[in-house]
């Protein structure tokens, strides 16, 4: 489809030097300069959103209808920046009396190594660099290197902005590029990405001493309660796990459901996963275009025949659809789930649901909150008593009661456990990308 060049340790070199000069600028442009800088930059990039859309389909193998809607609300997200910034970054009294006045500022950290995965690729260019940028801090952005041709793009309107040097540069290659960023000069990393590679970053910024923000894995886990009307919840349960083909950090990864509707829920959701049109990605009635590469659908392959050798039932698809040939693989649910099968120990990053009983809600808690990862949780139940007791004793970033959909950018997203480190989004989101300052002073 293309090329790109991989970036080399003296042009990274070059770009952190380069960065560390637009530093004093960039904060002089102030809030009100650089919010009318990045609201020019998302009108040139609103210009661009079929060319990106289409780019991303075809790099990473999207559905197009999904690579719009990402898209879409990419655009509310940077929108929401702009709209909040200068009340979140303004200076605060945070306390007066006749004689002092205390006030809490926020101040840019600096170079900002920035490194995302490739699951999102717009998605993740707009929460690493928009919130950055608008608090003063400049930018080395890393896209992974499955979707470099997405990240040229971005490059690319980014340049027509004339933002000064080193305001926002891009690098392009994989973990190796991203190791030499971090083991530069850079103030903050900011990550997304595997909780492996995470916890990698964390101890290089650990022995350099600086902030790490990390956005990682999940397993998120789903509550169905027996009082609920099922019909109602299938729909979401649906997209949750299988939107996006599955790939996404935040998708329902473990499904719990309380044992006297358990094979209704199974029945009803088997059924609408197998409407979903597998296809050709470029296709405008595709639901579910292929995995990323095929070194995903290889783990996935394994972690399902772990889970058929330990005992797990394939109730449908745990197969490669026939007439297509690349990285496809069938949406798929699981059942006889037991504690040591690798789907409910690892995160499930595909189309493939795990689907387990449970008798008490007190089991239900101790079942969710097995894992390592704490990023998101669902609960379905008509109880909103018991609905927010179970959502207090999740042990997760985020809890969404009877929905799912809680993605707004006034929410701050972060997780639990080995889900990461900081918040993105929201006050907190911009807040954790400052240095934060009070100044006292006797009147
Ligand atoms: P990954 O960790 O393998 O790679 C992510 C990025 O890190 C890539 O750009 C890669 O080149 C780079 N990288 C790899 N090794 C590195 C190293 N040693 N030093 C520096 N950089 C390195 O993850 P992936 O497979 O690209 O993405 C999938 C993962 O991302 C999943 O675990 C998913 O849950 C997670 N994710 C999390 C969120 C969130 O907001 N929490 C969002 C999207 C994806």
């Amino acid at each position: 489809m293309g090329s790109v060049t991989i970036s080399t340790k003296k042009e990274i070199k070059e770009k952190v030097v380069s960065a560390k000069k637009a530093l004093t600028s960039w904060k002089e442009t102030g809030i009100n300069g650089r919010v009318k800088i990045l609201s020019k930059a998302l009108e040139e990039f609103k210009k661009h959103q079929e060319e990106m859309a289409q780019l991303i389909t075809q790099e990473m193998g999207m559905a197009i209808k999904l690579s719009r809607d990402e898209i879409g609300w990419d655009f509310d997200y940077w929108q929401w920046f702009l709209d909040n910034a200068e009340k979140i970054l303004s200076d605060e009294i945070i306390f007066e009396d006749e004689k002092t006045v205390h006030k809490q500022i926020y101040e840019p950290i600096g170079v900002v190594g920035a490194i995302t995965p490739w699951n999102l690729p717009f998605d993740l260019f707009v929460w690493a660099v928009v919130p950055n940028l608008l608090v003063g801090n400049v930018v080395i952005f890393k896209t992974s290197e499955e979707c470099p041709l997405s990240g040229k793009l971005f490059e690319k309107i980014m340049d027509q902005l004339g933002l000064p040097k080193g305001v926002f540069s891009e690098i392009y290659g994989d973990g190796k590029v991203g190791e030499m960023l971090v083991n530069q000069d850079v103030d903050l990393i900011w990550f997304t990405g595997s909780s492996k590679v995470g916890k990698k970053l964390y101890e290089i910024a650990g022995k350099k001493f600086i902030k790490a923000v990390l956005e990682l894995g999940g397993s998120n886990p789903g509550i169905v309660f027996e009082d609920v009307n099922v019909d109602k919840i299938v729909d979401k349960l649906y997209s949750k796990r299988f939107g996006f083909c599955g790939q996404t950090c935040d998708a329902l990864k473990r499904l719990l459901v309380q044992e006297s509707i358990f094979d209704e829920v199974v029945k009803k959701l088997t059924k609408r996963v197998e409407k979903t049109v597998v296809g050709q990605p470029e296709e405008e009635k595709t639901d579910m275009g292929p995995l990323v590469a095929k070194r995903q659908l290889d783990l996935l392959k394994d972690q399902v025949a772990d889970a058929v050798k330990k005992g797990a039932k394939v109730i449908t698809g745990g197969k490669e659809p026939s007439g297509l040939k690349g990285a496809y693989y069938l949406p798929t649910i699981l059942t006889n789930i037991k504690d040591n099968m690798r789907v409910w120990q690892e995160e499930v990053f595909w189309p493939v649901l795990a689907i387990r009983k449970f008798k008490t809600e007190e089991e239900a808690i101790k079942l969710a909150n097995d894992s390592v990862y704490g990023l998101g949780a669902l609960v379905f139940t008509e109880n909103k008593e018991r609905a927010q007791g179970v959502a207090r004793a999740l042990q997760t970033g985020t809890v969404e009661i009877n929905s799912a959909s809680h993605w707004l950018p006034c929410n701050p997203f972060g997780g639990y456990k080995q889900s990461g480190m900081g918040r993105e989004h929201g006050i907190n989101g911009l807040r954790e990308l400052c240095q934060i300052k009070v100044i006292s002073e006797e009147k």
